[in-house]
């Protein structure tokens, strides 16, 4: 893929849709209200989008309900279905830079990893379910008696879709690749911080040829919009991605009405370095499990455990490789660093380093502010911390890495899985045997073994214990959209 900077189309990417989208028409929230959405990189507006409610919520999930029980959609032969996905999916190619700025600019993600990661991982996600579309069946089932017994496994219904700003596109792929696939219809709520993107991909499905309504996108705040979708009894399932916190409420307001609910959280990810691993790979693999995306992932491996006889070699090249990222303007393509998402996280983080160093942890590289406009971390290094500490229990989110010491492998485990998450670990090391032991033995969704974040639309992904429910992608994913009949014919 070309890194090829042309400053006139990717800095200044023209912004073409700020309205709520129901139906087929993008237009002004009901009660006029707008909110701005800013440019992390430089605390600047970009532009104001319709701020969404209930009233716009309501709107959106009537249409979306007509569209699942009486337009095109509710009859569409599901190749059809499968052939719209991959329309999406090549227009968004076709118009990868566009959406690669829109997503540096509304994110402040660095462009090379809009251009090199999130479009190729959202557009390869469409493709994947475009090709799920057709293949989705029940089964014959051998009943006692004289009956034919078979099942099928249709759509839910209307999706409620709530989305965090830390993969804007790549998140909307990961709902609307399985939720279409199966024949639902969508209400999407995208991040307050991060609505440009998957407000741009919406128009291009309308030019894809998805019917009106089956897709509708509603900016707004999560209290208002998002609760009004969450309480919706026209509303069959939500699925959220995000805090833990906003996920107990999610399920507390979904309660009235039974909501089918999934769920992919938050993280507090142990990396795990044996001494025996290829160190230079495992010390490439914990600066990008932690740093990719500013830290500001949900599996990022932020509890890296090393085992004692290497530990100290082995902080010394982390902190080499954190003290050489670029850090600076996100369209720069020299930049590995943009800044954190929003003045609140950047806060969030900055707190969290004070706390390290107040509870006796040592923050060997890093700590402060990086410049002065635009809400950039230095990356950040804390050795010398212990379980209990805060930094190696609860999810920071931003570019700090807590280096914790072991002596064997039981220890290990044991530490690694006293945490109240499970969404991801890694394993580094050139014993066979060990990885797997290790792999079968920590208690999480997804544990990689001589590597970090390395994502496919056909792996399942999502956390045990609080760090989701259900799974994300491959075959699984499918699962959450789709409700299973029995059908039992008397043959007699
Ligand atoms: P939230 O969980 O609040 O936001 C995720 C989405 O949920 C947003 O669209 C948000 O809207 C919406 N939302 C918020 N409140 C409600 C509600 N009551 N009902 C329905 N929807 C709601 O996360 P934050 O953005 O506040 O980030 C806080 C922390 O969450 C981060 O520091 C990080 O630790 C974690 N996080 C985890 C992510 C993950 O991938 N697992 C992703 C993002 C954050 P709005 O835009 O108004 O916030």
């Amino acid at each position: 893929m070309s890194t090829t900077l042309d400053p006139t189309r990717v800095t200044a990417p023209k912004i073409r849709q700020t309205g709520i989208l129901i139906g087929d028409e993008f237009r002004p929230a009901v009660s006029g209200k707008t909110f701005k959405t800013y440019n992390p990189a430089t605390e600047e507006v970009i532009c104001e989008v319709a701020e969404g409610d209930s009233a716009d919520v309501d709107l959106a999930v009537h249409a979306a309900r007509a569209a699942f029980e009486t337009g095109p959609w509710s009859r569409m032969d599901a190749r059809d279905r499968g052939r719209l996905l991959n329309k999406l999916a090549d227009l968004a190619e076709l118009h990868l830079e566009e959406l690669a700025a829109l997503e540096t600019l509304d994110n402040g993600k660095p462009i090379n990893d809009s251009r090199a990661a999130d479009l190729p991982l959202a557009i390869d996600c469409l493709r994947y379910y475009a090709g799920w579309a057709d293949k989705i069946h029940g089964e014959t089932i051998p009943v006692r008696g004289d009956y034919f017994c078979y099942t099928r496994r249709e759509p839910i219904g209307v999706c409620g879709q709530i989305i965090p700003w830390n993969f804007p596109l790549l998140m909307v792929a990961w709902k609307w690749g399985p939720a279409l696939a199966t024949g639902n219809t969508i209400v999407m709520k995208p991040a307050e911080q991060t609505p440009l993107s998957c407000l741009r991909l919406a128009e291009l499905a309308l030019e894809a040829g998805f019917p009106p309504g089956v897709i509708n996108v509603v900016p707004g705040y999560g209290p208002t919009a998002g609760a009004a979708l969450v309480k919706h009894p026209q509303v069959d399932k939500i699925a959220f991605t995000g805090e833990g916190l906003t996920a107990k409420i999610i399920m507390r307001e979904a309660a009235d009405t039974l909501k089918r609910l999934t769920f992919e959280l938050g993280g507090k990810s142990p990396n795990i370095v044996f001494a025996d691993a290829d160190l230079d790979a495992a010390a490439a693999g914990a600066e990008f499990g932690l740093f990719f995306n500013q830290g500001q992932c949900c599996c990022a491996g932020s509890r890296l455990f090393v085992e004692e006889s290497v530990h100290d070699e082995f902080v010394e090249r982390i902190v080499q490789r954190a003290q050489q990222r670029v850090l600076g303007n996100p369209f720069d393509t020299e930049t590995n660093q943009g800044p954190q998402v929003d003045q609140a996280q950047f806060d969030k983080i900055m707190t969290y380093i004070k706390r390290g160093q107040a509870q006796g942890a040592n923050c060997v590289t890093g700590g402060k502010r990086f410049g002065n406009l635009g809400y950039f971390v230095q990356p950040t290094v804390f050795t010398g911390v212990s379980d209990s500490m805060d930094i190696a229990r609860e999810e920071i989110f931003g570019p700090v890495l807590s280096i914790l010491k072991f002596k064997n492998a039981d220890e290990v485990v044991k530490r690694a899985n006293d945490t109240c998450y499970g969404l991801a670990a890694a394993v580094w090391t050139r014993d066979v045997k060990k990885a797997h032991q290790v792999a079968a033995s920590v208690r999480a969704g997804t544990v990689w073994v001589n590597c970090y974040d390395v994502f496919d639309a056909a792996a399942p992904f999502g956390g045990f214990k609080m760090s989701g429910i259900g799974r994300e992608l491959g075959a699984a994913g499918l699962a959450n959209y789709t409700e299973l009949k029995t059908v039992t014919m008397s043959m007699g």
